[in-house]
């Protein structure tokens, strides 16, 4: 999930004009057109306010299964990448102590983990990990590294027993699979009657998506399917049997290298990039990390009901 990068290449089959997933309907409106925002077409269901790409743009799974090893893949322990794995425990402390709280002891599944870098603190902290990551070297990395049970495959590709696991993470997942509700109703089989799911995606009921509208940043991400507000992922989330207990919009850390990486990025300028990686092998890059928060990120702790 972490290591999705929005320039990356993959192939893309047209399919036909995608309904609603929420609410089935297929009166939607256009936001963007394709080529404006990203690739693809991105419309809105006059119905619930859904927003998501029509006709739909089905990610070649296979692009992301083979993406390889290296420093593009995001993965890799050169500093930036362990840079990123030690913001990654700081982002999300709260949802690391939500899930040992509900569970101590208990058995946690994270749908689309990366190399494990998450699941990895909760294993720490004496719960039961599964993870499910169809990445084959982010999934070596997370076994080889952490010592995680990390299968190399989607939900839908791995047989897990209903009423299993106390916990599910699905971080920055739902906004790329092709059918969102089908997988939340996955997790709610597999989680126990009360289970926790906490979820996190971009969101879009935001003033960053007001001021900036097609260059928002997580619109233009050619990977992204679907586009979330507050109110449609919560009527989501209870479609699929869940009830939200908690809303949390979180910040992300910011380093001084990651600053200078995404100016570089952005204006594809490849010194700064490099720059970038240099300054992360530095102690006071770690010192200058501050929290940002763009009010662009939604994240929901839902219990499964029975
Ligand atoms: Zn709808």
């Amino acid at each position: 999930m972490f290591a999705l990068s929005p320039i990356a290449m993959k192939t893309v089959i047209l399919e036909e004009t995608a309904c609603c997933n929420l609410c089935q309907s297929d009166d939607a409106e256009v936001v963007f057109e394709p080529g404006v925002a990203q690739e693809g077409r991105i419309v809105r269901c006059r119905n619930c306010d859904l927003m998501y790409v029509s006709p739909r743009q089905r990610v070649e799974l296979n692009d992301y299964r083979e993406r390889g090893e290296g420093e593009k893949a995001g993965w890799e322990v050169s500093p930036s990448g362990l840079e990123r794995q030690r913001n990654q425990v700081r982002d999300y402390r709260h949802a690391l102590d939500a899930a040992v709280e509900h569970a101590p002891g208990g058995k946690a599944l994270e749908v689309g983990c990366c190399t494990g870098t998450l699941l990895n603190e909760l294993k720490e902290r004496g719960m039961d990990c599964l993870g499910v990551e169809p990445n084959s070297f982010a999934a070596r990395y997370g076994r080889e590294n952490f010592c995680l049970d990390v299968r190399v495959a989607t939900l839908d590709e791995v047989d897990l027993e209903q009423n299993t696991f106390d916990v599910v993470l699905f971080l920055h997942v739902i906004e790329h699979v092709t059918d969102p509700i089908a997988v939340l109703r996955t997790i709610h089989r597999v989680l126990k009657p009360g289970g926790l799911l906490i979820i996190e995606t971009p969101r879009y009921d935001t003033l960053t998506f007001r001021l900036f509208g097609r260059r928002e940043r997580n619109i233009v991400d050619n990977w992204h399917l679907y586009f979330y507000t507050t109110e449609t992922l919560k009527k989501s989330l209870e479609e699929a049997g869940f009830e939200v207990v908690k809303k949390h919009v979180p910040s992300r850390t910011v380093t001084p290298s990651r600053a200078i990486g995404a100016v570089g990025k952005a204006f594809r300028l490849n010194w700064l990039e490099v720059v970038g990686q240099w300054m992360a092998k530095g102690r006071v890059n770690s010192w200058c990390a501050v929290p940002l928060n763009m009010r662009d990120i939604l994240r929901f702790h839902a219990i499964a009901k029975e």
